[in-house]
């Protein structure tokens, strides 16, 4: 009852917009996260870029789901700086977030990745990704470019084998993309992904200095991630594995009804539990019954 009188008012409130007043909303914006340091957001993904006056580094051109994206990010960049993009640092190598770079490619910006990132693409040669000019070992590397920094770092195979973070010591920012998401559920059967290698990348990056992590796909609200958030994945990891364990256990793994029947309330309430629960159990499944 006591919720009627606000429902009734955002009801009125509704009906008293005019029909031409919600002009579609762009789906590029830009935020300042620390000074120098933005996110640009492109419907369904976000990706980062850090500004000084000797050039711009730039994370993933973002350019699949909207081939339009990279330009708009361009343009957007261009709104708060002239200096030349000098750096594309893919955080790992899946089309939809490494595609579209060659606007960036074009201002002459060198592109690097993890080894495997780039032995992968060879082999892929897809024409909408380009290629990295330069290699991260798994001992990570800087990057420091006008007064800038930012490491490049490898923390284990997780939901590739090639994903480097990205972490700006000095603004304790960190971007890390589809492994750590905020509040969501793994994507289907966590393709890609490497059970149980996650886990200790999870410890390493609680292991950083960092407060805020922009993700590669927008949190609750657009907000950025914490630790906090990070240590909910892992809990999360974990409840799922120990269920895929006992299914296990008991016989019924790769059995469908049985991977259906697994529920995580504590989650529920969390993007794409509905719909990825079954693939993340799934794929517990594969490695406590078969050691895949
Ligand atoms: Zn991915």
């Amino acid at each position: 009852m006591r919720f009627a009188t606000p429902c009734v008012f955002a009801a009125a409130l509704t009906l008293a917009l005019p029909a031409f007043a919600q002009a579609p909303a762009s789906p590029y914006s830009t935020t300042k996260v620390a000074d120098n340091v933005y996110q640009f957001r492109a419907g369904g993904y976000l990706s980062m870029f850090v500004v000084s006056p000797e050039g711009v580094i730039v994370a993933d051109p973002i350019g699949f789901a909207d081939p339009k994206a990279p330009a708009a990010y361009l343009a957007e960049i261009r709104k708060i700086t002239q200096a030349p993009v000098k750096y594309v640092i893919y955080s790992h190598h899946h089309y939809d977030h490494a595609s579209g770079g060659k606007v960036f490619k074009d201002q002459g910006a060198v592109f690097v990745a993890h080894h495997n990132a780039h032995r992968r693409l060879a082999a892929l040669r897809n024409p909408d990704v380009v290629m990295p000019d330069m290699v991260v070992e798994d001992s990570g590397s800087t990057i420091q470019l006008g007064g800038m920094r930012v490491d490049l770092l490898w923390v284990g195979n997780n939901h590739s084998d090639n994903t480097l973070v990205m972490l700006l010591p000095k603004e304790r920012v960190l971007y890390a993309v589809d492994w750590l998401p905020i509040q969501a559920i793994m994507y289907r059967d966590m393709p890609d992904g490497h059970v149980p290698d996650w886990f200790a990348g999870i410890d390493r990056v609680l292991a950083m200095d960092w407060d805020r992590m922009i993700p590669g796909h927008p949190g609750p609200g657009g907000r950025l991630g914490s630790k906090e958030d990070v240590r909910a994945v892992r809990d999360y990891l974990t409840d799922v594995s120990n269920a895929a364990k006992q299914l296990a256990a008991e016989k019924k793994c790769l059995n469908d009804e049985a991977m259906r029947a697994v529920k995580l309330p504590k989650y529920e309430n969390w993007g794409g539990y509905g719909a990825y629960l079954f693939g993340n159990v799934e794929r517990f499944c594969e490695y406590w019954a078969r050691g895949v």
